[in-house]
């Protein structure tokens, strides 16, 4: 039988729409004049760049590029697949890369790695919900929304087998109590 995971909200829809106005406020003072390529990673990002373009009120371009690590489930595979490549040049861009979540650091580090390969004339990072207590590599992220628990989220964006991304709020899902 298909259960239904019970869910708990971690960050609201108020909190999140709080925490993307503060990041695009940040963005905004960096990058004003320098019309940005904004790269977001598919497919959890979408929703996370859809708000925040709609909070920067100056010239930028949007590309998304698509990169897969997660198996059917909630563990990594490790191993990163490039499911849909840019459609942009990145070089001698300003570019910034959106994406939603970052756990390992295996993905985000695979797209920077990926990215400044192709000689972009700046390359930063601005991750939604940071999650470091499962890290493997090193990322330096240069504007942050949230720091999160180890626990698997879903919604805004996020999923659990393709499920989910549609909630409004970032929630995690309730182990269920052993008897
Ligand atoms: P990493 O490579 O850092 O382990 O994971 C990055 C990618 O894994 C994210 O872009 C996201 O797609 C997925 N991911 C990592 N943690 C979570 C989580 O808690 N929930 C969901 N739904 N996806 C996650």
């Amino acid at each position: 039988m298909n259960s239904q995971p019970k869910l708990r909200i971690l960050f609201s829809r108020q909190e999140i729409e709080a925490a993307v106005s503060r990041l695009a406020a940040e963005i905004r003072q960096d990058y004003h004049d320098k019309c940005p390529l904004l790269i977001g990673i598919l497919k959890g990002s979408f929703m996370f760049l859809a708000d925040l373009i709609r909070h920067l009120d100056f010239p930028l371009e949007v590309d998304f590029i698509g990169l897969s690590s997660y198996g059917k489930g909630e563990r990594t595979s490790g191993k990163i697949k490039l499911v849909k490549p840019l459609g942009s040049s990145v070089k001698g861009r300003e570019v910034l890369v959106i994406e939603d979540i970052v756990d390992t650091g295996l993905t985000t580090a695979f797209c920077l790695d990926y990215l400044q390969q192709r000689k972009p004339a700046s390359l930063k990072l601005c991750v939604l919900t940071d999650k470091p207590s499962r890290r493997r590599v090193p990322v330096t992220i240069d504007y942050l929304g949230f720091t999160a628990p180890n626990k698997f989220l879903v919604g805004y964006g996020l999923d659990m087998n393709q499920k989910f991304r549609n909630l409004p709020d970032i929630c995690f899902i309730e182990e269920e109590e052993q008897c």
